[in-house]
């Protein structure tokens, strides 16, 4: 059975002491049941927020990770570090990574990998342009990200993967995808992953929507069938909105 899952990716936002303060507004909060939270505090904090939330039912995750084992890649983290850290988690492929660090498929495929090699869970991002969107390229562009980045990942390693669709149009911009759209790809990309892989994985894979969920619309997003959770940036940023997020289902 797949899991409801909401994850609060930070981004380059909040440095020690805050990132402790969001940590302690978070803990006044009861995690439901029913949903598993994860949030992504930058590198430099994360083990300090995995020793801060050692009792709390949250997952502190990466935002990102280098494919490499190790070496002279200067300013990188592998994922043997991450873990090291306590980390099992991290997001791969974000739209920001793709478009501002030249992120590209190939790329994050050797970062799926070396997920994989250690051990660990990919949040694997993927979505469309608005240009894709508005020349209804959206699902090509989406099976193309999937086919190159992803699908390579063997049946038995995909329990290890959680998808995120995130329309690059609706991220940070207060514009958000209607539950149909979102409803409409989660169907296709499940689809698709019943295609490669199989009905069983297709069913229990987490699909999780991004781009500005709040707490004023999570609830209609997550009713549908298809949509699992979400990925939050801005929403994330604050432990009120992200909790009533984390309620929504
Ligand atoms: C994101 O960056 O993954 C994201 C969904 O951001 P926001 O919620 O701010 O649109």
């Amino acid at each position: 059975m797949r899991r409801n899952i909401v994850a609060g990716n930070w981004k380059m936002n909040n440095d020690l002491p805050q990132t402790e303060a969001l940590l302690q507004d978070l803990k006044k909060h009861v995690v439901p049941d029913n949903v598993s939270v994860m949030v992504a505090p930058t590198f430099v904090n994360l083990y300090h927020a995995f020793e801060s939330v050692r009792e709390y039912s949250v997952e502190v995750i990466a935002q990102d990770m280098h494919q490499a084992k190790s070496g002279a890649f200067t300013g990188e983290v592998s994922a043997a570090m991450l873990k090291s850290v306590g980390v099992k988690t991290t997001i791969i492929g974000h739209s920001e990574r793709r478009a501002m660090f030249w992120e590209t498929n190939e790329i994050l495929a050797l970062k799926v990998n070396a997920a994989l090699e250690n051990d660990m869970t990919s949040v694997f991002c993927f979505g469309e342009e608005l240009e894709d969107r508005k020349s209804g390229n959206h699902f090509n562009i989406v099976k193309e990200q999937l086919e190159e980045g992803l699908f390579h990942v063997k049946n038995d390693d995909f329990k290890n993967i959680i998808l995120a669709y995130e329309p690059v149009w609706a991220i940070g911009t207060g514009e958000t995808a209607s539950p149909e759209q979102a409803q409409e790809m989660h169907k296709y990309v499940r689809g698709l992953v019943t295609d490669a892989y199989t009905n069983e994985i297709a069913e229990n894979v987490s699909i999780l929507y991004g781009g500005s969920v709040k707490p004023a619309n999570a609830k209609e997003i997550f009713a549908n069938p298809d949509v699992d959770g979400g990925l939050i940036g801005g929403a994330a940023l604050k432990a009120e909105d992200f909790m009533a997020i984390v309620n929504s289902f």
